[in-house]
């Protein structure tokens, strides 16, 4: 008996798929116990959990995960030898992952075992030989992989389907008298198909079809719920209307940052004929579906995201305090311009609507209006009167408190001099320090009144051109920018309507509250219409 760890690796081909096919029975039972037979004749014992059977049938060793697991076993260097059927058993994938497969062997000083030799890749002629083998594989794989894509492109050419899965409203059966398959109508999942499309032709969106599939129960073939893809999948499949394609969706290999992977081949040459299956749809629907898609296509603008309400986040319902919302309306303005409506989200809220454009054009005169007659206030003598008053008695204050402040130096020297009597001194100092205090406080008050006057003055200074500006401008805008500046000048503004119907279109009340100095913010000053 020999000692040490053996493993057993089995793994089918394409070709035995093939056979098994033509009824030849399972072939990794069969190696199994071929292999089990080897393991006797030569006194080795391979134990069960030692066994790798490998389930998917990729050339890589990335897809591969159970020839994974037996590198690591093999790279851990505790195995004597893997018995497998035949060299390209372990990999007949590209150069790269040959490579690794026989470093692994050569490294570990690990044997591979066939039923008809023993390779030890440490002996040059052996490895010579694996690499001969496996090259010899590897091309016949080639040969084999382009003698399959030929094959299913002459299918295609025959109108047969050489898809693994049937589309929904058909089954997949084999051709009896011929190698290949074809489709056969599904009677209930042909109703299906004719349903989907008679309601797109109704009108009903993808969504609203797959809904309605929905609450009829009906999955996909796949058992999953039909989606707005799914539909439109369906809707745009000419299997329907009998034609069957090939290399629709072709696959190439690319490498992408160092790593391998498929990608859909774009603008492939494709084969598309008539299939012999029977069609569900008639080419007359079949044509009004390829319509209704190239409509829309053609029809479906950009959705225009632009601002549209000049007065957006600045105006407010009066009653409930919400941003006004804004939207568009079939009819025009007397200048041909579409109309948009002003109205109060809130549920309940009794704010009437109105158009934009009666409350942007009322809003901008009322702006005007202000502007007007804060003009006017500002140009009274009476105001610049206020701040020279203020001035002059700021002046007069200062002068003062130097005064009290040398007498109180004053009666220090007195008291020094022996002339002031303690009592004397504490009575007159504590009368001039009351005196000067009260003299600052009055001072802080009329020197904060003076700065924040000449804020405001300052302020006005930007706001008024800001506004003369935009209002000489405004119509000129758009209304994104419209609102820009508007958000520059207004803080808020409220809208309130409380009747509504003929003759009432523009019976609303605004009040526009403009950004001045809290002071001095003439919030109360109505702009009302009437
Ligand atoms: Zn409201």
């Amino acid at each position: 008996m020999e000692t040490g760890r053996y493993l057993i690796y089995l793994r089918k081909s394409r070709e035995d798929r093939d056979a098994e096919m033509k009824g030849e029975g399972e072939t990794l039972a069969r190696h199994r116990r071929e292999l089990l037979d080897l393991a006797d004749r030569t006194g080795i014992l391979v134990k069960e959990e030692d066994i790798f059977e490998e389930i998917v049938s990729g050339d890589s060793i990335a897809a591969r995960p159970v020839m994974q697991k037996l590198l690591t076993a093999v790279e851990q260097g505790n195995v004597t030898g893997v018995l497998c059927i035949d060299i390209d058993r372990l990999g007949r994938g590209n150069m790269i992952d040959q490579g690794i497969i026989q470093q692994t062997f050569l490294y570990s000083n690990t044997l591979i075992i066939t039923p008809s030799k023993t390779y030890d890749m440490s002996d040059e002629i052996d490895n010579t030989t694996v690499e001969f083998k496996s090259l010899m594989a590897r091309q016949e794989l080639n040969m084999i992989k382009k003698r399959l894509i030929h094959g299913r492109e002459a299918s295609v050419k025959e109108g047969k389907w050489v898809g693994s899965e049937p589309p929904y409203g058909y089954n997949k059966v084999k051709l009896s008298k011929e190698k290949g398959y074809t489709l056969q109508v599904n009677q209930e999942e042909a109703k299906i198909v004719k349903l989907i499309f008679d309601l797109f032709l109704k009108g009903f969106g993808a969504n609203r079809i797959a809904g309605k599939l929905g609450e009829l129960g009906i999955k996909t073939n796949k058992g999953n719920a039909w989606s707005a893809p799914s539909v439109i999948h369906l809707l745009k499949n000419d299997v329907y209307v009998g034609k069957v394609h090939y290399g629709r969706k072709k696959k190439i290999k690319v490498m992408e940052n160092g790593i391998l992977v498929e990608k859909r081949k774009v603008g492939s040459d494709t084969v598309c004929v008539d299939g012999i299956h029977e069609p569900i749809i008639n080419m007359e629907t079949w044509e009004k579906v390829c319509d209704k898609f190239t409509y829309s296509r053609a029809h479906s603008a950009p959705i225009d995201r632009t601002l549209k309400n000049p007065l957006a986040t600045i105006l407010k319902c009066e009653k409930c305090g919400y941003t006004m919302s804004c939207q568009p309306r079939n009819d025009r303005t007397q200048s041909n311009k579409k109309r948009y409506v002003l109205f109060c989200k809130t549920k309940n809220c009794s704010c009437h609507a109105s158009y934009l454009d009666l409350v942007e054009k009322q809003f901008i005169n009322s702006l005007n209006g202000w502007l007007e007659q804060y003009k006017t206030q500002t140009l009274e003598p009476q105001n610049q009167n206020n701040t020279d008053i203020q001035k002059s008695a700021l002046q007069n204050i200062i002068s003062e408190l130097e005064k009290l402040e040398r007498q109180l130096d004053r009666t220090c020297e007195l008291l020094e001099q022996g002339l002031y009597s303690k009592e004397l001194f504490i009575a007159r100092s504590s009368k001039l320090y009351n005196q000067i205090n009260t003299l600052k406080k009055q001072k802080e008050k009329l020197e904060a009144s003076i700065s924040r006057d000449s804020s405001i003055e300052n302020y006005k200074k930007e706001l008024f051109p800001k506004t003369e500006n935009l209002l000489e401008s405004y119509w000129s805008l758009d209304s994104e920018a419209k609102n820009t500046a508007l958000k520059e000048i207004i803080e808020r503004a409220t809208y309130v309507k409380e009747k509504y119907g003929k003759g009432n279109e523009d019976a609303f009340t605004l009040h526009i509250y403009p950004r001045l100095p809290k002071k001095q913010n003439p919030c109360n000053l109505l702009l009302r219409k009437r």
